[in-house]
């Protein structure tokens, strides 16, 4: 895009905070609005205020960029460094429909189903909330092509089915809309998936007035990161669903090899965040701005899930010590069974971490031709690491069974060593847990493409 350039003299132009208007940086001639105007409307962009994180490089676009003193995406108290940009208008813009108070109260009503929640996440909430407009690309695809395809009639007869079999070559077009997928980086997928459920009819044209009082997410993933994604979703459609052919045959068009038109258009929706700091991980909250719906990463509490584990064993001796007629090699079995439980729950839990720790999970943050290379990364089967404890318990148990020794001690002592690892591995499990509902902090790149210079 060509930027805009003084009319005097052909240099760049800045904006001069005192006199509030474009100058030209060379010869500081001002800016004819008007003219100015032009430019931005003929190039469909809008003047705003980019507010960079010094922490984690997060940027926001603001008008109110004197309130902004918390970067919600690192969780930091930070003084953010500013500048005037021109940024892309998006093509629409749900308006916030619900208020800070409302958001709030959804985000406490869904914190309350999670009862080992560390307390923080039932105590926050209004005063940290940040309504801020997201960018999602919304796809309009178009396919079309030519395909021939087996099809059939049946003739039902008295006593036979008659099977006629044709081949039918057709033209087939197909049109999807409103295939989404969030365009910030800042924004994991898991919670702009969850929460949207935004309906499209609602958007209205955009205008910058609507950003008054909130932030907006300028969007840093270029559409072509899902283009191919989409082609496929479209692709893998045609080729499963079944249309009728002039009338009369049923075709699923399995060989039809499309030619598919991918065109994105980026809207802004409405979002509120609530973000949570613990140590150099961060934990998000996002409340959809239209419709209330909540999806949050919450934490496990260790110790109130120790005392609950507590109070459930305590109920379960009760039953237990009548049955200490049971033989104790039975006590050894069970204790074999509740490791080989935990152990195999460890590392299936330390396989989604891997994968969450390296984006697996976000798509807009791996990028599509990541996606492969990511494949070779992946965990292997097995660790030792996850599964030496386990191992270790059933071992003992196993040699201990095998060797049929008739004091009972033995018995009781190898079954108590086994909860005491599962315990520990409990610990483990409830740590693994947490990463997945925790991020690093967020690091961004700080460089930003030169044409958003004004
Ligand atoms: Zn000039
Ligand atoms: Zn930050």
């Amino acid at each position: 895009m060509d930027a805009f350039k003084c009319p005097n003299c052909g240099g760049g132009i800045e904006y001069d905070i005192e006199k509030e208007s474009m100058k030209c940086s060379y010869c500081n001639s001002l800016i004819d609005r008007k003219l100015y105007q032009n430019y931005l409307d003929k190039h469909d962009l809008y003047v705003t205020v980019e507010l960079t994180c010094p922490q984690c490089g997060a940027t926001m676009l603001s008008y109110d960029d004197t309130l902004a003193t918390f970067c919600n995406y690192c969780g930091s108290s930070v003084m953010f460094n500013r500048r005037i940009v021109e940024d892309t208008k998006p093509v629409g813009i749900i308006p916030f429909a619900i208020t800070k108070e409302q958001a709030a109260k959804s985000y406490r009503a869904y914190m309350e189903q999670f009862g080992f929640a560390p307390n923080w996440v039932h105590e926050e909430g209004e005063q940290k909330l940040l309504g801020i407009y997201m960018p999602y690309y919304v796809y309009d695809v178009t396919a079309k092509g030519h395909t021939t395809e087996k099809a059939e009639t049946r003739l039902e007869l008295a006593d036979e089915t008659k099977v006629s079999e044709y081949d039918v070559s057709f033209d087939m077009k197909a049109y999807y809309n409103g295939v989404r997928f969030d365009a910030a980086e800042t924004f994991p997928d898991f919670l702009s998936e969850s929460i949207d459920d935004f309906a499209d009819e609602k958007a209205v044209a955009f205008q910058s007035s609507y950003l008054a009082g909130y932030y907006a997410d300028g969007g840093n993933v270029s559409e072509e990161i899902y283009n191919d994604l989409v082609e496929d979703l479209v692709r893998d459609d045609i080729k499963t669903s079944e249309v009728q052919v002039k009338a009369r045959y049923d075709v699923t068009p399995e060989n039809m090899d499309p030619d598919v038109k991918v065109r994105a258009q980026k809207l802004l929706l409405p979002v509120w965040l609530n973000t949570h700091r613990i140590g150099d991980r961060v934990c998000y909250a996002a409340i959809n701005g239209q419709t209330g719906k909540v999806a949050g990463e919450v934490p496990i509490d260790k110790w109130k899930y120790l005392k609950y584990a507590i109070v459930i064993a305590a109920f379960l001796s009760i039953p237990m010590n009548l049955f200490l007629t049971l033989k104790p090699s039975i006590f050894l079995i069970i204790s074999i069974a509740i490791i080989l439980i935990f152990g195999i729950q460890l590392n299936s839990v330390r396989k989604d971490v891997y994968i969450h720790e390296h984006y697996g999970d976000d798509l807009g943050k791996l990028g599509i031709p990541n996606l492969t290379k990511y494949e070779f990364r992946k965990p292997k089967g097995w660790s030792f690491r996850g599964w030496w404890r386990t191992i270790l318990g059933i071992a003992i148990a196993v040699v201990v069974l095998i060797s049929r020794t008739p004091q009972d001690d033995i018995y009781y002592g190898v079954a108590i060593f086994n909860i005491l690892l599962v315990l520990w591995m409990a610990f483990d499990l409830i740590r693994q847990q947490n990463k997945l509902a925790s991020r690093d902090i967020p690091v961004f790149t700080m460089e930003r493409g030169g044409d958003r210079n004004v």
